[in-house]
C-alpha cells in the first residue's frame, strides 16, 4: 500500500516549511526535489494507518507441531513517535502451535512489520505483534532489541545503547521453561 496522493501532498507541504524554518533555500538544485522524495520515503515507510493487518492464517493441521516455534534475527526499523527519529535493530518472534497447526514463518514477519510502519514506540509494537498472533496460537513472544537514534543523536547521546523489550502472554505466561527455551534458540541459532 501507499499513502493516499493528499496525504502525501501534506507532507510536501511540511517538509518545505521545515526547510525553510532550518534557514535554507527549497529552491536550491539540491533541496529541489525534497520534499517530494520525503513524501515518497513516507508512503514507502509509514503507510501502516493507510493499509490492512496481515491475518496470521495457519497451515492445514500436522500429525504434530513442535512445541515451539522461533524466528530470529530478523532485522527492522521503526519511527520512534516521540520524535519521528528512526530506531533500528532485530527481532525474535515465537509461538506455541495450537490444534498441531503452524503459521507462515515470513506472516510472522509481515505482521510484526505491520505494526512498524507508524509513529510508534519498541514496546508498543512488541505488544500489538503477540496479541495478533494468540487469537491463532496457544502463547506468543515477542523480543526486540534495538537502537534508537533519539537516544545516539540527541538527548544523552549514547550512541550503540541499545533497548530491549520483552512480550509474552498464553502459554509462556504459566511456563516458564517455554521462555527459557525461546532465549536458548535465540543464542544458540
Ligand atoms: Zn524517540
Amino acid at each position: 500500500m501507499a499513502l493516499p496522493p493528499s496525504s502525501q501532498e501534506m507532507i510536501k507541504e511540511a517538509v518545505q516549511q521545515i526547510l525553510l524554518a532550518l534557514g535554507e533555500d527549497p529552491n536550491r538544485e539540491g533541496l529541489l526535489r525534497t520534499p517530494e522524495r520525503v513524501a515518497k520515503m513516507f508512503s514507502d515507510v509509514l503507510d501502516g494507518n493507510h493499509s490492512r493487518p496481515p491475518i496470521p492464517t495457519t497451515f492445514e493441521e500436522l500429525d504434530g507441531v513442535p512445541d515451539q516455534v522461533v524466528t530470529h534475527n530478523t532485522p527492522f526499523y521503526a519511527y520512534c513517535e516521540h520524535h519521528m527519529a528512526i530506531f533500528t535493530g532485530t527481532v525474535a518472534i515465537g509461538y506455541v502451535p495450537k490444534d498441531n497447526r503452524v503459521i507462515g514463518l515470513s506472516k510472522l514477519v509481515r505482521i510484526f512489520r505491520y505494526y512498524c510502519k507508524r509513529p510508534t514506540i519498541q514496546e508498543r509494537i512488541g505488544m500489538l505483534t503477540i496479541k495478533a498472533i494468540l487469537a491463532h496460537t496457544n502463547g506468543a513472544i515477542c523480543q526486540i532489541t534495538a537502537e534508537h537514534t533519539c537516544m545516539s543523536l540527541r538527548g544523552i547521546k549514547s550512541a550503540g545503547a541499545r533497548t530491549t523489550t520483552l512480550t509474552f502472554n498464553g502459554a509462556y505466561s504459566s511456563n516458564a521453561d517455554l521462555i527459557h527455551d525461546f532465549k536458548k534458540s535465540i543464542k544458540n541459532g
